[in-house]
């Protein structure tokens, strides 16, 4: 499903270049649930927006679904995003004066399906999260795990290959952050492959698998016995 090889990104900051990957290799199967660990600093958003073609590598290779993906421009981009990809991010980045099944059916809206049925499609996907009576109230009236769950069916929504989470339980407390977790393994019990960035050992362990960075390259890469979130909620 993703395919990365020999990835380099550095950022310029004045004189100075912050050499920030230096040489990734990984792969995604179908189906898999991936954490991505490391401290602060390390490179876990900038490797996630390279794979979210939020952003540009320096070098490098990157396949997604078969699809070779090489700083495509802004159109194309796009159009590969909207197709392949699902985000979820730590501060929810819902629209306030939208309501919750709005905020769901706006990727459709990007795609341009027409009303009734985006809106339907919206409704099954915040009935998926188990948000159904939830959906004509708006984020600031929604707790924050709620407002995450409506996040995870605004990213499902237009059913991507792959999600891409960046810290999806940083702004939660752990009962809260157990409970997207569930969410999230169940969705990927479903079939969809879930790549998870976390500096929670605890939330890692709820993935499959754990890929450790550490000085720009992948430390440690190891599949591990996932716990399961259900024993916590
Ligand atoms: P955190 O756990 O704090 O979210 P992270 O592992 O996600 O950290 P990144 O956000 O990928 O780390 O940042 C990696 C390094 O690159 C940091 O030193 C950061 O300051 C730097 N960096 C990130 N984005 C930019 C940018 N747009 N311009 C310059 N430097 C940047
Ligand atoms: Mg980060």
């Amino acid at each position: 499903m993703i395919e990365i090889n020999d990835l380099h990104k550095s950022y310029k900051m004045g004189s100075n270049v912050l050499h920030v990957l230096k040489g990734i290799n990984f792969s995604v199967k179908e189906g898999e649930l991936v954490a991505i660990m490391g401290s602060s600093g390390s490179g876990k958003s900038t490797l996630l927006n390279i794979l979210g073609m939020l952003d540009t590598m320096d070098s490098g290779s990157y396949m997604l679904d078969g699809v070779p993906i090489k700083n495509l421009n802004e159109t194309k981009a796009a159009q590969y995003r909207n197709k392949f990809l699902g985000f979820i991010f730590q501060s929810f980045n819902l629209i306030n004066y939208k309501t919750a099944l709005e905020n769901v059916a706006l990727p459709l809206y990007y795609q341009r399906m027409p009303r009734k049925e985006r809106l339907e499609k919206a409704l099954k996907y915040l009935e998926r999260v188990g948000l159904k009576e939830w959906a004509h109230h708006h984020p600031n009236e929604l707790s924050g795990g709620q407002k995450q769950r409506v996040a995870i069916a605004r990213a499902m929504a237009a059913e991507p290959k792959v999600l891409l989470a960046d810290e999806p339980t940083g702004a939660l407390d752990s009962k809260t952050s157990y409970e997207v977790m569930d969410l999230i393994q169940k969705i990927n019990e479903e079939g969809n492959t879930i790549l998870v960035v976390t500096h929670e050992p605890d939330i890692a362990k709820m993935c499959k698998r754990i890929v450790h960075l550490k000085d720009g390259v992948i430390e440690k890469d190891e599949m591990v016995n996932q716990v399961m979130a259900a024993e916590y909620v």
